[in-house]
């Protein structure tokens, strides 16, 4: 049995064809995959401006230029692991209580199949059901988390389940190994001066933007990886932790933000970890014509593919 395979640009024009994660076959039933990209559609967690439910679409369209291997690191994740895209969650568009009780259930049941999730959002609200599925299979995870925004908050609204609180949650209900989280990238403007510091508080490493400005990241990624490494990981990464200058399609930008290159080193250094699950969220693609932010987001869960366990690199 082969691995699914994204289609070549010399089979079908890269503008032609459904447009299904990296133009993957989109047909494989989750039991035989080791790695399922999926989409949740979903933003009626946002603060500000909505669109991320575009997102998944978005990410799939501009996927279409990806090709199989990674040059920079010679990893060949679709030689290695059977990856395919398995389609979208069905969440209610009324009702954000059911569209949260939907994710978990599904992603329950996927995860019954041991593949690992890789998931194209939707808004941060998203990552409470994940992760509450997740560590049902893994137990506390560590948490890699790459944003502008600690998203800690109790309430918002008087609402508890939000994009801005599914960290608050997930260490409430005992989804996050507290000592091997790393937040990064936060910045901006808060509430109050100390808003970052509950964070602290529950053993996270938080990570503001200053401390990333004018440098590789490599350095800091090797303290982050010893860290929360030693256990099962989950990556969660919001758009908007890059700056808004080269990923303005998103719902709450902060300017001052993290670079590309940046971006990419965060994700390659987590190879070796013991990753169960990833999501790239808050992608709302109307907000930028150019495509680039969908683009970005694209090949930055490509490179979170390139990471996985079991993906081998070519000489
Ligand atoms: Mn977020
Ligand atoms: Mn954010």
């Amino acid at each position: 049995m082969s691995n699914p395979q994204p289609l070549g640009g010399n089979q079908m024009p890269r503008f032609g064809g459904l447009a299904s994660f990296m133009r993957l076959p989109a047909a494989t039933p989750p039991a035989e995959l080791d790695v399922a990209v999926v989409g949740v559609p979903f933003d009626i967690g946002t603060s500000n401006r909505p669109g991320a439910r575009f997102g998944p679409r978005g990410i799939r369209a501009e996927s279409v230029l990806l090709r199989p291997y990674n040059m920079a690191t010679r990893a060949a994740p679709f030689d290695s692991l059977r990856i395919d895209d398995v389609g979208d969650v069905p969440t209610n568009p009324y009702n954000l209580t059911d569209s949260v009780a939907r994710i978990e259930t599904w992603y329950r049941d996927l995860l019954t199949h041991g593949v690992v999730p890789v998931t194209m959002g939707g808004d941060h609200t998203i990552a409470l059901p994940i992760l509450r599925a997740v560590a049902a299979k893994h137990g506390p995870v560590g948490l890699v988390h790459v944003d502008a925004h600690t998203d800690i908050n109790d309430v918002m609204f008087g609402e508890r389940v939000a994009h801005g609180t599914p960290f608050r949650r997930a260490v409430e209900e005992g989804l996050l190994d507290c000592a091997r989280v790393a937040q990064i990238g936060v910045r901006g403007t808060g509430y109050a001066a100390d808003d970052f510091d509950w964070s602290r508080e529950q053993g996270f490493r938080v990570v503001q933007v200053e401390e990333c400005w004018h440098r590789s990241l490599v350095p800091l990624m090797a303290e982050v990886t010893a860290q929360v490494g030693g256990g099962p990981v989950y990556l969660s990464f919001d758009i908007d932790g890059i700056d808004p200058s080269f990923a303005p399609g998103t719902g709450t930008p902060e300017i001052a933000g993290l670079t590309v290159p940046q971006a990419v080193e965060i994700i390659r250094a987590c190879r070796g970890l013991d990753l169960v699950g990833c999501d790239l969220v808050e992608v709302a693609p109307i907000y930028d014509t150019s495509g680039n932010t969908s683009l970005l987001a694209a090949n930055l869960l490509y490179e979170m593919l390139c990471v996985l366990p079991g993906v081998e690199y070519r000489p």
